[in-house]
């Protein structure tokens, strides 16, 4: 039996933002190959990768250049063969330093000759097998994926959610992996639920991506297993808390991990790419982008090598305009960059340059107490008393607030209509009483 559900959202939190998917009809294209990838050694939560190649190795697709030196890590694989020209630090015009791995590409596209599919049969041939696979949370989070299915109280896992809601403007990559990929989504989904004991599994889409769900609804037809649920377009509806509860009615307590009420949540081009590793064996080398904004002449949805520089990627989608404001990942949540040399990384799926006009900032100007951010906030969370006590500097108050549950969803800086900078204000405060509290253990 396939259930299709709709949910409403935590209490009327959340916004109403435009969509802009404009890209969602647009089949992924392959972006040409790059002359050069970078591969920053550092593209996951956890400890940096280190390097275990030399300047001039030859190097093929699919060969480890980053060894993860700790369980909380993932390798790293180059995504082009040819020769290893620079082991080392470099640093941004950020001020970001990194340690990576530069390969000059033959443009060959040689596979490693060691890839081969691995040999999985139990729980622990499935974790190691993809903890050697690359993948960590690619919805955005980077979180070693091998980790994730591995949760202290895993027997009592009963509920596998795939989070496809991709609650974001403009980004349109995991509809793409619904559409293009549907079976790799439920091999690695099938993987999960058999390897690791879990007797079901729902998978969440956004009711703005009819085809998507019309699919996968088909394709689960016939697995009691496995079922569609379809949740209300309204941001930010993929973001952890807010979607277990929608999808499940469970609520994860302050300070807990979602594992807590027996759910564990996967991103669909996560479980996917576990799906297609274990087929292949070829570890996670490319990356989807959306690429849209105003300033982009030809908007697309890209398979981009891992560690193309982004201006690649502009140069190939053209401009209208000269951006004035680029931004990795989505409009919401998104980190505006400085340095388009900069590569893409296995976390990123979304690429926005905006022209002058849509970039500019708006004034602040004084709070009218309307409310509405605190009507909004997802998380029910009170922005501008938390913005208050950080200015004073008050730990206790801020903890009272709970400033630490704060997702920086940017839901109140969206709807201030006096455009106050909440978003970043809280997350001043939540780092705040963060350190606060890590001094007061030591
Ligand atoms: S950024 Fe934080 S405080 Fe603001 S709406 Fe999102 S969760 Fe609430
Ligand atoms: S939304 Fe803006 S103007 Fe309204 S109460 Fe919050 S900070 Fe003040």
């Amino acid at each position: 039996m396939n259930l299709s559900r709709l949910k409403k959202l935590l209490s009327g939190g959340g916004v109403r933002v435009p969509h802009h998917k404009d890209t969602a009809n647009y089949p992924t294209e392959q972006l040409p190959l790059p002359a050069k990838i970078v591969l920053p050694m550092n593209q996951h939560v956890g400890a940096p990768c280190e390097p275990c190649v030399k300047k001039g190795d030859h190097v093929y697709v699919g060969t480890m250049v980053g060894m993860a030196p700790s369980p909380m890590s993932m390798h790293i694989f180059s995504s082009v063969s040819g020769t290893v020209s620079t082991v080392g630090p470099i640093l941004y015009n950020t001020g970001k330093g990194d340690t990576v791995v530069v390969v000059d590409s033959d443009g060959l596209q040689e596979p490693d000759p060691s890839i081969c599919p691995p040999e999985v049969h139990d729980r622990e041939s499935f974790i190691n097998a993809v903890s050697m696979s690359g993948i960590v949370g690619l919805g955005g989070a980077g979180f070693p994926t091998d980790i994730k299915i591995q949760p202290k109280n895993l027997s009592e896992i009963d509920t596998l959610l795939i989070n496809g809601a991709e609650c974001e403007p403009y980004l349109t990559t995991d509809n793409r992996e619904f559409l293009e990929h549907p079976n790799s989504i439920l091999d690695g989904i099938r993987a999960c639920l058999d390897y690791l004991g879990i007797p079901r599994a729902l998978i969440c889409i956004e009711d703005n991506k009819p085809a998507a769900i019309d699919l996968m609804t088909r394709k689960t037809a016939e697995d009691e297993r496995i079922s569609v649920c379809v949740l209300e377009s309204r941001y930010p509806q993929g973001a952890q808390n807010v979607l277990i509860y929608n999808a499940t009615g469970r609520t994860v307590p302050r300070g807990a991990r979602h594992t807590s009420v027996g759910v564990m949540m996967l991103n669909v081009t996560t479980v996917s790419s576990v799906g297609k590793y274990l087929k292949t064996g070829m570890p996670l080398v490319t990356k989807r982008l959306t690429v849209a904004g105003d300033a982009v002449r030809d908007p697309k949805n890209l398979e981009v090598p891992i560690g193309t520089p982004i201006q690649d990627v502009i140069e190939f989608c053209g401009l209208r305009e000269e951006p004035h404001k680029v931004i990795i990942g989505g409009p919401m949540m998104g980190s505006a960059q400085m340095d388009v040399n900069y590569p893409v990384t296995r976390q990123n799926n979304g690429l926005l340059l905006f022209g002058a006009k849509a970039s500019e900032k708006p004034n602040a100007t004084a709070c009218i107490r309307c409310g509405r951010c605190i009507n909004s906030c997802p998380m029910g969370l009170s922005p501008l008393a938390i913005r208050d006590a950080y200015v004073k500097f008050d730990a206790d108050r801020l903890d009272a607030l709970m400033a630490d549950l704060c997702i920086g969803c940017g839901t109140c800086s969206y709807v201030c209509p006096a455009k106050r900078p909440l978003t970043q204000s809280v997350t001043l405060a939540k780092n705040f009483l963060k350190t606060k509290r890590n001094r007061g253990k030591n």
